[in-house]
Order: C-alpha cells, then sequence, then structure tokens
C-alpha cells in the first residue's frame, strides 16, 4: 500500500471531522491555507483531489471586531492528569505566583531543560493591563534568564515606548521557558509541556489586552484559527474574555523592516483600547 502523505492524512482527518460536525462547511481558502506551505508535488495533487470532497469544516472567519473562538483541543494534547513535574497541569492552574515560578525553576518537562542555562520565566509587572506574548527564549535571554533582552528585545522595547508604555508597566512571558537549541521554533511537544504555566500566568496577571509576537504564540492560543501572521496580524481575537491584537516578532521585523508599517497599525489599535494615541511630530 502506498505510504500515506501529509495530505492524506488532512483529508482523512477532515472526512472524520465531517461525519463528527454534520452541518459545517470547509471553505476554498481554508483549504488553500491549509496546502500554502506544502511542496509542489502535494500541492498538485491537492488540485486534483479537492474538488470530489463535499463541504465539511469551517474555520472562522477572521472579523474587525473582536471573535469569540470556539477552539477545540488542541492537535498535542497533554492528559489532565499528566504531571508536570510533579505537579498536574490542573495542580499548576492553582498555583499562585511564588509555586509557579518554582515550579518552571525546576521544570524538566520536555528535552529543552537539557541544554538551557537558565529558565526564563517573566518580566514586567504581574498587575499589567498590556501583556506581550513570544514565542521562546534565544542566546541572550538564556544567558540573563529574562525574556526579550536581545537585539529583538530592544526592538520590542521601543515599540513599548512607542505605545506611551514603560516596559516595567507590561508583562513579558514566552510560550516556553527554555531556549530551543540554534533558535529554532519550538516544537508542538515542548510548547504543549509548557502550556500550563503560560496560561497560569495569563490567568494570574489578568490583561485587558494580550500582544501576540507572531505565529508560534498565536496558534498556541488559538490552535484551530488557521492562517499565518501575515493574514491574520491585525485582527482582534477574544481568549476568554481578553482581547487579543497578533502581530509580528521583533525578530521578524529586524530581518524584514519594511514590515515595521504594518506592525505600527497593530499596535495603534491596542494603544487606542488604552485611549492612547499617536500623535506625529510636526516638522520644522
Ligand atoms: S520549556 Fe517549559 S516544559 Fe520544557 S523544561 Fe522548560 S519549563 Fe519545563
Amino acid at each position: 500500500m502506498a505510504e500515506k502523505t501529509f495530505y492524506d492524512e488532512i483529508v482523512e482527518c477532515l472526512n472524520i471531522q465531517r461525519k463528527q460536525l454534520s452541518g459545517v462547511t470547509i471553505s476554498e481558502e481554508v483549504l488553500k491555507e491549509f496546502f500554502r506551505d506544502m511542496p509542489r508535488q502535494q500541492t498538485a495533487r491537492r488540485q486534483e483531489t479537492v474538488q470530489p470532497i463535499p463541504p465539511a469544516i469551517s474555520a472562522p472567519a477572521v472579523h474587525q471586531q473582536t471573535t469569540q473562538y470556539q477552539t477545540p483541543p488542541p492537535a498535542v494534547h497533554i492528559p489532565p492528569q499528566q504531571e508536570i513535574c510533579g505537579a498536574s497541569p490542573d495542580e499548576i492552574s492553582r498555583m499562585n505566583w511564588d509555586e509557579l515560578a518554582a515550579a518552571v525553576a525546576a521544570c524538566r518537562n520536555c528535552q529543552l531543560c537539557e541544554s538551557r542555562l537558565n529558565t526564563v520565566f517573566e518580566d514586567g509587572s504581574r498587575t499589567a493591563r498590556l501583556l506581550f506574548f513570544g514565542e521562546g527564549p534565544g542566546a541572550d535571554e538564556d544567558a540573563q534568564g529574562v525574556p526579550f533582552v536581545g537585539r529583538a528585545g530592544e526592538l520590542l522595547t521601543k515599540m513599548i515606548n512607542a505605545m506611551q508604555f514603560s516596559r516595567e508597566e507590561v508583562y513579558i512571558c514566552n510560550t516556553v521557558k527554555c531556549r530551543p537549541p540554534n533558535n529554532r521554533n519550538p516544537e508542538p511537544a515542548e510548547t504543549e509541556a509548557c502550556r500550563a504555566y503560560a496560561l497560569r500566568q495569563i490567568e494570574l496577571v489578568k490583561p485587558e489586552v494580550i500582544v501576540v509576537l507572531g505565529a508560534v504564540p498565536l496558534h498556541f492560543l488559538f490552535p484551530r484559527v488557521y492562517g499565518g501572521i501575515k493574514k491574520l496580524r491585525g485582527n482582534w481575537l477574544d481568549y476568554n474574555g481578553i482581547k487579543v491584537m497578533p502581530t509580528y516578532h521583533p525578530a521578524y521585523l529586524l530581518r524584514d523592516p519594511k514590515a515595521k508599517g504594518e506592525a505600527w497599525k497593530d499596535l495603534q489599535q491596542v494603544m487606542a483600547v488604552f485611549g492612547k494615541k499617536h500623535t506625529p511630530e510636526k516638522r520644522a
């Protein structure tokens, strides 16, 4: 029997879900997003095969206004009672700040603990109204145990200041607390192993707005919202009643400074929530 391709697995998955969820549809746009980054060979096969697939699943449309998404469990899932360094996700969800920080500092729940110098828990105010949610620590952050202190961190601080906040006024944390080697993206199993910590941080801070920096934290919070950061940035989402604005990660903005204009538009939307407005200086 021919080996299953990634495409085969998705079609199979869609068909199973179609049977389970009657009356829902999948749009061509969603399918295109699924296959956007696939190798040409698989994309060609999609074009042959998409037509016979009956409508199955609909991804929620992205609106300019806040949208409440129904988010089924993520693909990689930790059983509720699985222990994380002696504490279950349920226990972590009831920890106070001291307990949570201590649990992270001692955590060896995924392979990232092997190469870390420090765990990187947080920076800023634990009572902040605005929370910046990033991907994971880099080399500088690993060395200092503080998030966003390298070049990308310097840019993030400038972005925060441009929004008329100080870095001390906002809260900053990441999906994973240990540095992925060679600055690679954290793997799904690693973000899932760290999930309970980040969710508890957000719960304890109770911010009014979360700015998600890049695709990894975006899909961490919204595992069933389809689309990349280029498509979803600038559109408000809702996470348990908290307004969420996706925008580019500062490291991406360092690589592609032309995208800074779009990021600034996103941040200005966040400023408006707090009654802040950018007034361009008049040239002499
Ligand atoms: S990344 Fe998170 S789950 Fe993995 S060892 Fe570090 S603290 Fe633990």
